[in-house]
């Protein structure tokens, strides 16, 4: 018996590991100070009325004969009609309009991002923005894929644009970024289409943060892009966009268009999820069939506008100290450039140890991270307010 040994040529995760283990010791050490924590990229406000209404419905449904629900609707992979009516609503409100069978429920986008790679083929390339969101490099990784890399950096404001002269077969796109908070026009999106089409590559787009999206120039969707159903796969998540970490739900969007070796990956896709994965709870679905009801929509808009408003006080923040970052406008990332020539892990200390703020430090992104640092908007806003303070403070020094 032999180990899948590309599970040897993962580095380890220490980013997050090491930022827990340092903050415990610093407030064990000074149990006077209020540490505050601008690093959880986790959401904190709770769920929209409304989801939870109709969870609560959806939960009394079980307890009759007449209304329980065991499996759900083998016709579009255990997704209800009423959740996928729904998002195709909000697609519609985006100008794109999707048939059923291209929308896929999910338990959310990271297990889709990773289970996507069994359509592939071993020896297709793949091209990964850095710094960015870790799944995309370690699940190929595991899969003993070539990775190449697109630079995101100061020069390029963070937002890679395609290079011709490289051959990848399967690009990541992240927009609104994670971590760079950093975000594509639809201009700039037109390019990697062009890229995808011309290669005849296939582009794994991360909508995860899409409902952060004001600005009418920035892509909400790959699919407002013309000819991106030939060459594109969304990934989108109810997690950041109306608070569903805890709960778990997605969806993919894989269009009919897309074909490849003369093969549709719609088709496969299907074939994939109906052998490995039994769908989400019917419970689950009926509370994100909610999010994007009119009312729902109303809701959730009040918990992004609660993040959006921490990310303006930070990116104020920053403004005001003179403080290079992007991101914290249409993303509730702010990523900025470490003061004074520090690197990420020593701007890291220095902000625990002279402002009790923490952060997450960019060198654990990706190369292109050292010397950056980012900053989230899912606290509250009085820590919001405080920590800032304190920077200005400190950084006026
Ligand atoms: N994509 C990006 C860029 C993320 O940052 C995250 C979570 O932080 C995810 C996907 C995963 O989302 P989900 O909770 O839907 O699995």
């Amino acid at each position: 018996m032999k180990i899948n040994s590309n599970f040897l040529n993962l580095k380890d995760s220490y980013l997050f590991a090491t930022v827990g283990r340092k903050t415990t010791a610093y407030k064990a050490a000074h149990p006077e100070k209020k540490v505050i924590r601008l690093s959880i990229g986790d959401v904190t406000r709770p769920l929209a009325p409304v989801v939870i209404e109709a969870m609560h419905k959806a939960v009394d449904d079980m307890s009759r004969k007449e209304t329980f629900k065991g499996y759900g609707p083998d016709q579009y992979c255990y997704g209800y009609e009423a959740l996928i009516d729904s998002i195709k609503g909000s697609y519609a409100r985006k100008g794109i309009s999707l048939e059923s069978g291209e929308v896929f429920v999910s338990d959310g986008a990271k297990s889709d991002l990773g289970n996507i790679l069994d359509l592939f083929a071993p020896e297709n390339t793949v091209l990964v923005p850095d710094p960015v969101y870790p799944v995309y490099v370690d699940t190929n990784v595991m899969a003993g894929r070539k990775i190449l890399y697109a630079d995101a950096n100061l020069a390029n404001g963070f937002l890679p644009m395609p290079d011709f002269s490289v051959d990848a077969d399967i690009v990541y796109l992240c927009s609104p970024n994670n971590p760079t908070g950093a975000a594509y026009t639809k201009e700039q999106l037109k390019e990697w289409v062009k890229y995808a089409r011309e290669k005849d590559a296939v582009l794994l787009y991360d909508a995860a943060y899409e409902y952060f999206i004001t600005d009418p120039a920035l892509a909400r969707s790959i699919y407002q892009i013309e000819g991106a159903k030939e060459c594109a796969i969304e990934f989108c998540s109810y997690s950041k966009t109306a608070g569903f970490t805890g709960v778990r739900c997605g969806y993919t969007i894989v269009p009919m268009a897309l074909v490849r070796e003369g093969t549709s990956l719609n088709k496969l896709w299907a074939r994939r999820q109906s052998t490995k994965f039994n769908g989400v709870s019917y419970i689950t679905q009926m509370g994100a069939a909610a999010v994007f009801t009119e009312e729902g929509e109303k809701q959730i808009s009040e918990n992004l506008g609660y993040y959006r408003e921490n990310a303006k006080i930070i990116a104020t923040c920053l403004d005001e100290l003179g403080i290079f970052y992007t991101g914290g406008k249409n993303s509730p990332y702010i990523w900025l450039k470490c003061p004074n020539g520090m690197d990420s892990w020593q701007f890291f200390d220095y902000l625990l140890e002279n402002a009790n703020v923490v952060g997450t430090p960019g060198s654990g992104f990706g190369k292109n991270g050292e010397g950056f640092f980012r900053l989230t908007a899912f606290g509250t806003k009085e820590d919001t307010l405080e920590a800032c303070s304190r920077l200005k403070t400190l950084l006026k020094k």
